[in-house]
């Protein structure tokens, strides 16, 4: 037992259906062919009728028991005990790739088998082969497989892909069957959907929050989208439950209105206190000052960020802030703890937060806002750990154009954005890199900056380095024209009237970050135009993107081109998280393991 949970830690595994889904990459079929194929591995019963060395080289002339045909064998590294083996007269089961010179066979380095009619799994892993074949060997029975939960199509796949008694059971064409890798798909959902569930925490709340949202609603000067109303029914249950403390992700892309959510939970909340965090000090001073003017000046509402407060923290009904939060030793105890953004934040600073909000064994609510869409399928996978609300439109239609360009259109970018200042627009131009370097074929941002200066008239430009960052943000929004930037500029303050961005190698970068760019331009309805400039031909996952401005369509277009290979930075993730799985597209699957998983115990 010890030795096995070693080697299951070697592996990185940790279930039983972990190592049932180690599938065999190959067999070793020991079994007699019946009829001699060239180009394929044969095995055949044959006596060595002559045996000779020619320059170092052993060469075996065997004759086939079954035809009586010749068959030759050199073999290159020769040992005493090759000859030994081989002498003739002797019989061999032997095996190896059949091929044919000048009309006879051959088979080069064939293997004498000892034991005949046998199937054997390979498995590459980074364990000895007698190692993993010992473990598939005790764990995967029949009943350990049901024991899991599996049905019996489900175990009797896995015991057959891993105990095949015929290569025809498990392949057709060299390919693994299409039923098998249904049923995979099936089984590594179950496993992972189950995993997810064993984790699963739930705390009491602090209290159960039941304060009334419907004024501040009503006093809004536009209507909630469906959506939007949706969102704050399900927390307003969330917030009321008296056993479970509420831990849900709301999941809207940009200008999809999440602040209005975020306002009504701290509404539901009174008279009990509310934290909200925000990644950046110009977001949480956005954030306070759109609570300032829709929230009942009732309403007591702080602002903490580096060096800079406002409002009294220790008396506030709402408190927002910075991470800078996480470093008051005196923020009053929260019954609910929102954050904003929250993809912008590592984990440590979220877990930080939580912790010191919470006491004992009670937990503030606790909800999170996130602008990254995920597909479908992954929220019903992460719905086993959080619940998941998604809102899927935005209050107004946006007008966003995107086209994909290149070199000769420059000149009429140039008068675009020309036509665009006139009409006190403004525009966002995004560089990949701040300083030149060889390594892209770009022009940095340094390096554009004359001609755009040369140009046009107020020009501004940042980067993530820059310390002046808000400072020239804040400017620009007054009174800049165009604004020369790397991807940093992802999140920040809106810019209403930026009607034309243009991201330059917009092949380098990831679909969910070109996504979050274009998110920037027409935020207040103005019509809108982004272009995606390469020096290349559009590729196909550039062209899809061009088509759809729905975040949602674009987290599965991001799956679908994952692999694609016109992505170098690294935006993308690296490797997909499931084997068999395809997020894109199995979202029944993934229903279905999640409807078993729903009546077995775990
Ligand atoms: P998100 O945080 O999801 O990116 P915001 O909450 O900042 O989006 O909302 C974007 C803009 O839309 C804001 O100016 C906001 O006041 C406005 N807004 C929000 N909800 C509505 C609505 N139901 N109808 C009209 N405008 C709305
Ligand atoms: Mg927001």
């Amino acid at each position: 037992m010890e030795e096995a949970k070693q080697l299951f830690k070697k592996l990185k595994i940790h279930t039983l259906l972990d190592l049932a889904l180690l599938v065999p990459t190959s067999y070793n079929d020991t079994t007699l062919t019946l009829h001699p194929e060239l180009g394929k591995i044969n095995t055949l019963e044959a006596k060595v009728i002559d045996s000779s060395v020619y320059q170092g080289k052993l060469r075996i002339t065997f004759m086939l028991t079954q035809s009586q045909r010749r068959i030759s064998s050199m073999f290159f590294k020769v040992t005493p005990y090759h000859h030994k083996l081989f002498e003739v007269g002797s019989s061999h089961v032997i095996q190896g790739k059949l091929e044919q010179y000048k009309g006879y066979w051959q088979m080069s380095q064939p293997k004498s088998i000892k034991q005949v009619g046998k199937i054997t799994s390979k498995y590459k892993t980074v364990l000895k082969e007698s190692e993993i074949s010992s473990l598939i060997e005790v764990y995967i029975s029949e009943q350990n497989l049901y024991n899991e939960g599996l049905d019996s199509k489900e175990v009797s796949t896995l015991i057959h892909l891993h105990f095949p008694k015929s290569i025809e059971e498990v392949y057709s064409e060299g390919k693994l069957k299409n039923d098998l890798v249904n049923t995979l798909k099936f089984i590594e959902a179950y496993n992972h959907l189950k995993k997810l569930r064993g984790k699963k925490t739930d705390f009491l709340p602090m209290h159960t929050l039941t304060g009334n949202c419907q004024p501040f609603v009503n006093a809004l000067p536009f209507k909630l989208t469906t959506e939007q109303k949706h969102v704050i029914s399900e927390i307003k249950q969330d917030l009321a439950n008296e056993n479970k403390a509420a831990k849900r992700m709301v999941v809207g892309d940009v200008g999809s209105g999440k602040t209005m959510v975020i306002l009504a939970s701290v509404m539901m909340a009174l008279p009990y206190k509310s934290i909200l965090m925000a990644p950046t000090s110009l977001l949480a001073l956005q954030l306070y000052e759109e609570s300032c003017k829709h929230l009942p000046s009732s309403v007591n509402i702080a602002l903490v960020m580096q060096g800079k407060d406002k409002g009294c923290y220790q008396d506030a009904d709402f408190i927002i802030g910075t991470h800078a939060l996480l470093y008051k030793e005196d923020l009053p105890q929260a019954s609910l703890v929102m954050v904003d953004e929250q993809h912008r934040f590592g984990t440590k600073q979220r877990a930080m937060l939580e912790a010191l909000v919470s006491t004992g064994k009670c937990k503030p609510h606790y909800i999170q806002f996130s602008a990254t869409p995920i597909p479908r399928t992954q929220a019903m996978m992460e719905s086993e750990l959080l619940d998941v609300s998604l809102i899927t439109t935005t209050p107004f239609e946006r007008e966003v154009h995107t086209k994909t360009i290149t070199k000769p259109d420059f000149p009429n970018l140039l008068e675009h954005i020309q036509d665009e200042i006139s009409q006190n627009h403004q525009v966002l131009i995004i560089y990949p890199l701040v300083e030149a370097s060889t390594e892209i074929p770009y022009q940095s941002l340094e390096e554009s900056r004359g001609f755009w200066e040369g140009k046009f008239e107020n020009v501004y430009l940042t980067h993530g380095k820059d310390k002046q960052k808000e400072e020239v943000l804040l400017e620009f929004r007054e009174q800049g024209s165009i604004l020369l930037a790397t991807t940093v500029v992802e999140v920040g303050i809106s810019l209403p009237k930026l009607t034309l961005i243009v991201i330059v190698g917009a092949e380098r970068l990831g679909l969910a970050t070109l996504h979050q760019l274009r998110g920037r331009v027409g935020r207040n309805g103005l019509k809108s135009w982004c272009y995606l400039y390469s020096n290349f031909k559009a590729s196909e996952r550039l062209t899809q993107f061009t088509k759809t401005t729905n975040g949602f369509d674009i987290a599965k277009l991001d799956l679908k081109f994952r692999d694609s290979g016109d992505i170098l930075d690294g935006t993308i993730q690296s490797g997909q998280k499931f084997k068999w799985l395809d997020m894109g597209e199995d979202e029944d699957v993934v229903a279905r393991a999640k409807s078993r998983l729903g009546s077995v115990k775990v």
